[in-house]
């Protein structure tokens, strides 16, 4: 055993392969259920990742049943959504509560000391070996084996946290993909004050710049685009209105990146494998609600394991981000159409209503048919002649 790494247990009921904030939910989730667990993540905490850290309401909320609050001072309030591009600018707030910009290692701590409060066993800084496949011998109780730090451990239910990349998933046959499609996310934080209270996109001809105030003192800026090869020294120029508000401040974290990816799988989940986060598929980053999804998600699969299978999982699964995904496909569809991207963000600024309608849907506070029916036709219809106002 490698001097630092923990010992895990002999034998655990959940094993969750990956410590990111879906893996630390569903911990969390199954320990308020009383299901034991045992998490194994390769890194050290606390964990950093290249993410908008923007929590929107929902978010919050589903955080909170997870017994996490997160409070003014762990990040920053901001009230609702602003979009612009070079010559239009749209915003709404929320309906009621604020979301939250929270840098990724406090909100790994905040659910890491959660997880630990709970009576969670978590294994930072570890490695697992599994059996050679999911069909491998089950001992009298169902329960399999598996190395954690060259020492076995015993377990019954198998979770993949293990993000985009999932070793899990490709372990468990459930590789098997409905829809995929790739973007890239470039993250730099800059110490300057917030300047605005909403969470800013600014749309590109080649992508998207969103900016999430996550301290006093600190923006998160993420840049998305289509391509791998994008110059991203050059990205700012493209935003004028950003770059003058960055203007002399300082870069305050070592800059990342990372895969953001649209993925539907046909199935989350075998008799006693469960994906979930972005192991099980995944929004585009624009959404800003991949982590409210592995927050669902963890509840969901925690009510699926209490009660014994993991059917009630796999059925409720595709339903927790079906409103992620479609609002997704919307806003890729004007990524891929700078033409129709200016059009509709002309004509959302000049009738702000669609846009809050369509804020409030995303939010689960409209129904999004409801909003399409009653707002199609005329925003169709100005968007075709003129993409001005009404
Ligand atoms: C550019 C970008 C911007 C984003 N912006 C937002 C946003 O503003 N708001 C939002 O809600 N979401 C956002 N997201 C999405 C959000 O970051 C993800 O949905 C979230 O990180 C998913 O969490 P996860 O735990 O599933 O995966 P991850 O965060 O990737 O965690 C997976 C963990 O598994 C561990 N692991 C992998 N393999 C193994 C192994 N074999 N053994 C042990 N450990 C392993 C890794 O070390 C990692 O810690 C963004 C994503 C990107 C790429």
């Amino acid at each position: 055993m490698p001097i630092g790494v923990a010992h895990p247990p002999l034998s655990t009921e959940a094993l969750i392969i990956g410590g990111g904030p879906a893996g630390l939910a569903a911990a969390i989730a199954l320990r308020q259920r009383g299901i034991d667990c045992t998490v194994v993540e390769a890194r050290e905490i606390a964990i950093d990742k290249a993410c908008g850290e923007g929590l929107m309401p929902d978010s919050r909320e589903t955080l909170a049943r997870l017994g996490v609050t997160l409070q003014a001072s762990d990040g920053f309030l901001f009230r609702g959504i602003r979009f612009s591009n070079a010559a239009h600018s749209v915003h709404a707030r929320f309906p009621e509560a604020a979301g939250i910009g929270v840098r990724r290692p406090r909100l790994h701590m905040l659910l890491t000391e959660r997880a630990r409060q709970t009576g969670a066993t978590l294994l930072f800084n570890s490695r697992v070996q599994l059996p050679a496949n999911e069909h491998a011998t089950r001992d009298r109780d169902g329960y399999q084996t598996a190395t954690v730090n060259v020492e076995p451990i015993r377990f019954r239910w198998l979770i993949g946290a293990d993000g985009q990349a999932s070793s899990v998933r490709r372990w468990a046959g459930l590789e098997d993909v409905k829809k995929c499609s790739m973007r890239y996310g470039f993250r730099t934080h800059y110490q300057v004050s917030p300047w605005s209270e909403y969470v800013e996109v600014h749309w590109g001809p080649k992508g998207q710049l969103y900016v999430t105030p996550v301290g006093d003192e600190s923006v998160c800026v993420v840049y998305i685009t289509r391509d791998p090869r994008c110059n991203r020294a050059n990205v700012l120029a493209e935003f004028p209105e950003v770059a003058a508000h960055l203007h002399g401040a300082e870069i305050a974290s070592q800059q990342r990146g990372a895969v953001t990816a649209t993925r539907k799988l046909r199935s989350v989940a075998t008799s006693s494998v469960a994906l979930i986060g972005d192991a099980s598929g995944s929004a585009d980053a624009i959404t800003g609600e991949g982590l409210a999804i592995s927050f669902r998600q963890a509840l969901a699969l925690a009510d699926s394991i209490a009660a014994g299978s993991l059917d009630y999982y796999r059925a409720e699964h595709s339903g927790l981000s079906r409103l992620a995904h479609t609002m997704g496909a919307l806003m890729l569809t004007m990524d891929g159409w700078p033409a129709l991207q200016d059009r509709a963000l002309c004509t959302l600024a000049h009738n702000p209503a669609v846009f809050r309608e369509l804020l409030h849907a995303h939010m689960g506070h409209r129904r999004l048919p409801a909003v399409v029916l009653r707002r199609a036709a005329g925003f169709g219809w100005r968007l075709l002649i003129q993409g001005a106002p009404a």
